[in-house]
């Protein structure tokens, strides 16, 4: 089966033609966020035309376009609910009809976290498993499930996609979803300069004298030896072991994905949190896999296959 995929991220959305287990071709748009999506619809719909095109497919040889978009959404009537900060006009916008007219095709919208877990279980590292969930490290937090071989979805499309707001700690720091101690308050990239710049020790820390303070920089630092950045090393790891035994509680799955930027430095994450699921998680039957996501960005577009025939 042929479809077309867009990846809406930040900065910029990724617009594909896949083919079953690959993607064919893909072209970027660069975009603005905080200037919505609506105005944004014509070049994403031009791009997608240009990648089939650009390699002799009609756009009408694909079964339809599977749309993954960065917030919660209606997977059923093809529209966004809510948004976090990102494309706020998108809820106002009829997706589908936007599709039918420009492309002549149907669409199927899906939170982007949930289609880079089809993604996954269709071509990447949870390949012939029923019941997985998959954590996101980066700018936020992701978490998601599968519990036999359908994606989590619920009443209100949100279970499940809201892993990276499990607590972690209750009286801890505010997060941008209206919650306090969300693993994702405690350990993601937007808040680590913060947890940086407060932990005890810090102005003659070698972290005061990097320019940026990103993950990278601060495992470089730990690895040196710096003794603050060891702490907050090691507390991230833990929130990340904690929110991750947390969602081995609630879904129970037979393999845990951990991926997202923060994973270029799997050798310092993958193992504590393996760890750590395996000696506090309640898992009688046998371990929970921890993996490394295998996809990365490409994940969410070869979802489209197995979101297209009905996942
Ligand atoms: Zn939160």
């Amino acid at each position: 089966m042929k479809a077309l995929a867009v990846d809406l991220g930040g900065s910029h959305a990724a617009c594909a033609l896949v083919a079953d287990r690959e993607i064919v071709a893909v072209e970027t748009v660069p975009l603005e966020s905080a200037r919505g999506l609506g105005g944004a619809l014509p070049s994403i719909a031009a791009a997608l035309e240009r990648a089939a095109s650009g390699v002799g497919v009609p756009v009408t040889a694909c079964a339809g376009l599977a749309f993954g978009f960065c917030g919660l959404v209606d997977s059923d009537a093809g529209r966004v609910l809510s948004t976090n900060a990102k494309y706020d006009d998108a809820p106002g916008l009829d997706l589908p009809a936007w599709c039918r007219e420009s492309l002549g095709l149907p669409l199927r919208i899906e939170n982007d976290a949930r289609l880079a877990l089809l993604g996954e279980r269709h071509a990447g590292a949870a390949r012939g498993t029923d019941d997985a969930v998959m954590m996101t490290l980066g700018t936020g937090i992701g978490g998601v499930a599968m519990i036999g071989g359908r994606l989590l979805r619920g009443r209100h499309f949100q279970a499940g996609v809201l892993g990276g707001h499990l607590v972690a700690d209750f009286e801890g720091r505010p997060c941008t979803c209206g919650g306090v101690g969300c693993v994702e308050a405690e350990a993601s990239t937007w808040a680590l300069p913060g947890l940086c710049r407060e932990a005890p020790g810090f102005a003659a820390s070698a972290l005061a004298r990097r320019e940026r303070l990103d993950f990278e920089g601060l495992f470089d630092c730990a690895a040196e030896g710096d003794a603050v950045a060891v702490a907050v090393r090691d507390r991230c790891l833990g929130v990340w072991a904690a929110g991750a035994v947390a969602m081995v509680h609630a879904w129970d799955p037979e393999v845990l994905l951990v991926g997202g930027g923060v994973m270029r430095s799997a050798a310092a994450v993958l193992p504590a949190i393996e760890a750590r699921v395996h000696r506090h998680a309640w898992t009688p039957w046998g371990k929970v896999s921890v993996r490394a996501a295998a996809l990365g960005e490409r994940a969410a577009l070869l979802g489209a296959v197995p979101l297209l025939q009905g996942a």
